[in-house]
Order: structure tokens, then C-alpha cells, then sequence
């Protein structure tokens, strides 16, 4: 895309800026009227000038509204690729998980850099994550998230009528959201995506088959009908499962066949989600406690408010939630060793999966945790904290990546047997979260700290590296 990157010298590179978006509206099918929105969207940017002479006010924010894997993402990558703007995206959960005080500077850096690489759309998922009603959380989780929205806020003020970064967000429950982001000026224009009808699959089963060899005579509209209640996300995965069909028989075109056969598969997933097996929520439950357990071991993630394997969004399996020290913690500066912590606790679930489940039945349950972990080690790398103190200012010298990543997984592997060792030695205390939250699906402050105090073998951790 025409989109260009500022680097002004010494400053560092955007972190929130995803590179080579390029997306158009042509990805994104089944829309029917509701593109006629998104170009005008695109003309804010295109042709903001035109606006403004006639006194049209542009919207500060658009809020897309639907459920998950609609394409809500995918449209807002779409308005950026069309009018040829720079992408910066976050997602509200990471405002507002485990770090305390992290959220506002993460939305005043976010918005620093849209504004220094202008024009831009700004990206924010799961908004609801953040934009709750106010008065609806109770606690100091809830001032967390008041100082983090009260940050958007102002961040989204400062851009209005300018036309030159406009955010989009996306939620499926806009209902909730704190009526001072709808407000005049922020989010003031709400564009619904629904699911899509029969046409609409038929469409999106179409623009993922572009870039397959799909047999001449694929009847698309068995398929669609065949998936009534799907949306984009599972009828993207359906051609994809039925092109790897292809492969394993040995085929070179995929047939309608291994579509609808692909959609079974996609609809008993489906049902999975909604209807866990005993065995399901046992693998999550495991998964979570062992989250829990490794954090409560140290000293600023064991403040664990709640822990929980019910299923949030629709999205993740489950979820713990740790409030840091806030003494030690001055807005998005975490100690060394803290960020080291974090990295052992996002790779708990990969240590239990193999201690509770064996190697051979690994499954791929923690694998957005590792990938945190994985990113954590990287930051902690180019931000010169490990032995080798990489120096910031040839951090992004091509040739030494490789070093920065053997580096960080280095610290990825003993991260991972530091949480492997806890877990072991906590093996009663991670059997009794998985009976309690397998019982009650959620688990209090309260609940989790009794079972630490029954089972729990704590030890101080000498420092890891
Ligand atoms: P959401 O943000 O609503 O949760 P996404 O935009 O992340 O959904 O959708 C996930 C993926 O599903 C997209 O990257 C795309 O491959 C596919 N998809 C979803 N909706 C559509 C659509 N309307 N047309 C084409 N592909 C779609």
C-alpha cells in the first residue's frame, strides 16, 4: 500500500503499527450496504478537505458492532488498505490485563504513534474490554480501567474533526460500553455487522476460494446452506480444511465434497465450544490453575483477583486475572525480573499441558500464552535487559535478529523449566484448583487463596537468570 512509515531519527520504531496491511474491500464479503459506510469512511481520509470546506463534521471514532469473526478486523484493515493509511491496532483486553497502571500509557503510546505517522486508523478490538459502563465494576480492577478509559478519552478528543487518524473499534457488546465514549465527537457512528444470510456465506466461502484450485462445478450454495449460523472466521477455516482434504488424498482440485465434509468438522467444533466435554473444561481448568499457581509464586503477579475457565467472548478458553504491586510499578515499567516472572506464568499452561498430559498428547491449548511469552522475551531482549545488554541503538541492525532471538529463547527455555519445577512442586495445589474450578467454573480471590494455603508449597524464587 502507499502507506509510509515516519522515522524520525532517534526515535523508536511504532509498536502498534502493523506493516504490509493489505487489505481491500474486495477481501471482505457479504456486506451488502453496509460498504457504502465504510467508503465514505475512506473519503474522510481521501478527501477530508472537501469536508471540512463544507462544515461536515467527521466522526471521531466508528464503533463495528457484531459478533466475533464477523470481519470486523478484517473491514478495518480494509478502510486503512483502500485509503492507503497506516494500520495501528491493539486489542482492549491488553489494556487491561494483569498489569496494573499499564493501560493508560499503552493508549497515550498508541495514539503517539498514529498521530507521528498520520494518516492513520487506529484499531481497537474488543472494545468493551475497556469501555464497560463505569459504575458496572466494582474493586480496584474498576479504577484501573477508569484511568485507561478516562486516557482514550482524552486521546480521541484530541483528534476530533481533524480527519487525519480516526479510530475504529470493534465490540459485540455495545449495549455496556460507558456512555461517555458514545458520546458526540468519540465513538458517534455505530455500524452493525451481522452474521451472514445464506448469500453472504456463499460470498465469503467464494473470496477465500479465490486463491484456491477449486474444482469448476463447486456447488457454493449446498455449502451455504449447509452453514447457516457460521460467519466469515469458521467459513475461512471450512476452505482451508478442505484444501488440506485435497492434499492428503493426493488431489489437485478441491470438490464440493471436501467442503461439506470440512463443514461438519468446523459444525461439531462448533458445538464443542458451546457444549464442552468433561474432558474440555478438565484441559482448560488444568490450564488455568497452573496459570494461577505459578503467579501466586511470585512477587508481583501473586495478587490474583480471580480465576476462571467459564468462556469470555466467545473467544478464549479461560482466563486469570492478576493485579501487580503498584509501588513497584510506575506506569509501563516493569522490573527485570518481574518481566521474567510474566514470561515463566504465559508458559505455565505449555509446562502443564506436558506434566498433566504427557508429551505425546500435547495439545495446542496454550498456545497464546507461549506466544506471549515468546514476545515478552523478545521485548526483554531489545530493551537490553538480558546479560548481553544489546545496546539500544543498533538493536535493528539486520544481522544480529538471529542473535536477539537465540537470546530470547534461551530465556524462553529456562523460563519454561523454572515453571515446570514450580508446578511439580506444586502438583497438589494445581489438582485441587482444577477439582474446584472444574466444579464452579470460576473461582474467588477468596476460594483460590484457601486452596493455597491448604496445598500450596511456596518458596521463594531465587532470582532466574
Ligand atoms: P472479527 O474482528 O469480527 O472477530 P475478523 O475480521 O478477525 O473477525 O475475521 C477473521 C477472519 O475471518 C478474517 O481474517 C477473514 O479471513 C475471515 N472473514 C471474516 N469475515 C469475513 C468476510 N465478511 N469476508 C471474508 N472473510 C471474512
Amino acid at each position: 500500500s502507499g502507506a509510509r512509515v515516519r522515522r524520525a531519527h532517534g526515535r523508536r520504531l511504532p509498536q502498534y503499527l502493523e506493516r504490509g496491511v493489505d487489505v481491500k474491500f474486495s477481501d471482505v464479503a457479504g456486506l451488502g450496504k453496509i460498504r457504502l459506510e465504510l467508503e465514505e469512511i475512506v473519503k474522510f481520509f481521501t478527501h477530508g478537505e472537501v469536508y471540512r470546506r463544507r462544515g461536515v463534521r467527521i466522526p471521531g471514532g466508528i464503533l463495528l458492532c457484531g459478533p466475533p469473526g464477523v470481519g470486523k478486523t478484517l473491514l478495518a484493515k480494509a478502510v486503512a488498505g483502500e485509503a492507503g493509511v497506516n494500520f495501528f491496532s491493539i486489542s482492549a483486553s491488553q489494556f487491561v490485563e494483569i498489569y496494573v497502571g499499564v493501560g493508560a500509557s499503552r493508549v497515550r503510546s498508541l495514539y503517539q504513534e498514529a498521530r507521528d505517522n498520520a494518516p492513520s486508523v487506529v484499531f481497537i478490538d474488543e472494545l468493551d474490554a475497556v469501555g464497560r459502563e463505569r459504575g458496572l465494576i466494582k474493586g480496584s480492577g474498576g479504577q484501573e480501567r477508569d484511568a485507561t478509559l478516562n486516557q482514550l478519552l482524552v486521546c480521541l478528543d484530541g483528534f476530533e474533526g481533524r480527519g487525519n487518524v480516526i479510530t475504529i473499534a470493534s465490540t459485540n457488546r455495545p449495549d455496556i460500553l460507558d456512555p461517555a465514549l458514545v458520546r458526540p465527537g468519540r465513538f458517534d457512528r455505530k455500524i452493525y455487522i451481522p452474521k451472514p444470510g445464506l448469500i453472504g456465506r456463499m460470498e465469503i466461502l467464494k473470496v477465500h476460494a479465490r486463491k484456491k484450485p477449486m474444482s469448476d462445478d463447486v456447488d457454493y450454495v449446498a455449502v451455504a446452506s449447509m452453514t447457516d449460523g457460521m460467519v466469515g472466521a469458521e467459513l475461512a477455516n471450512i476452505v482451508e480444511v478442505a484444501a488440506i482434504n485435497m492434499m492428503r488424498d493426493g488431489r489437485t482440485e478441491i470438490t464440493t465434497d471436501d467442503l461439506l465434509q470440512a463443514a461438519q468438522i468446523e459444525e461439531r467444533g462448533m458445538l464443542d465450544r458451546k457444549e464442552r466435554s468433561p474432558e474440555t473444561w478438565r484441559q482448560v481448568a488444568v490450564n488455568e490453575a497452573a496459570m494461577a499457581v505459578v503467579a501466586v509464586n511470585f512477587p508481583d503477579l501473586k495478587n490474583i483477583e480471580f480465576v476462571t475457565i467459564a468462556p469470555r467472548a466467545g473467544r478464549e478458553l479461560g482466563y486469570v486475572r492478576m493485579k501487580m504491586d503498584h509501588m513497584r510499578f510506575t506506569e509501563g515499567l516493569l522490573s527485570r525480573q518481574s518481566l521474567l516472572d510474566h514470561i515463566t506464568v504465559q508458559l505455565a499452561p505449555r509446562a502443564a499441558d506436558e506434566l498433566w498430559y504427557g508429551k505425546g498428547q500435547l495439545s495446542t491449548i496454550w498456545a497464546e500464552t507461549a506466544d506471549n511469552a515468546r514476545s515478552a522475551a523478545r521485548t526483554f531482549v531489545l530493551g537490553g535487559l538480558s546479560e548481553k545488554h544489546y545496546g539500544l541503538s543498533n538493536f535493528w541492525v539486520a544481522d544480529r535478529i538471529n542473535e536477539i532471538d537465540t537470546e530470547a529463547m534461551r530465556i524462553v527455555n529456562l523460563s519454561y523449566e523454572r515453571a515446570k519445577e514450580i508446578l511439580l512442586r506444586n502438583r497438589k495445589l494445581v489438582d485441587a484448583v482444577v477439582d474446584e474450578l472444574v466444579e464452579k467454573k470460576s473461582l474467588t480471590k477468596q476460594e483460590f487463596f484457601h486452596l493455597v494455603e491448604l496445598h500450596g508449597s511456596l518458596e521463594p524464587m531465587p532470582p532466574s537468570i
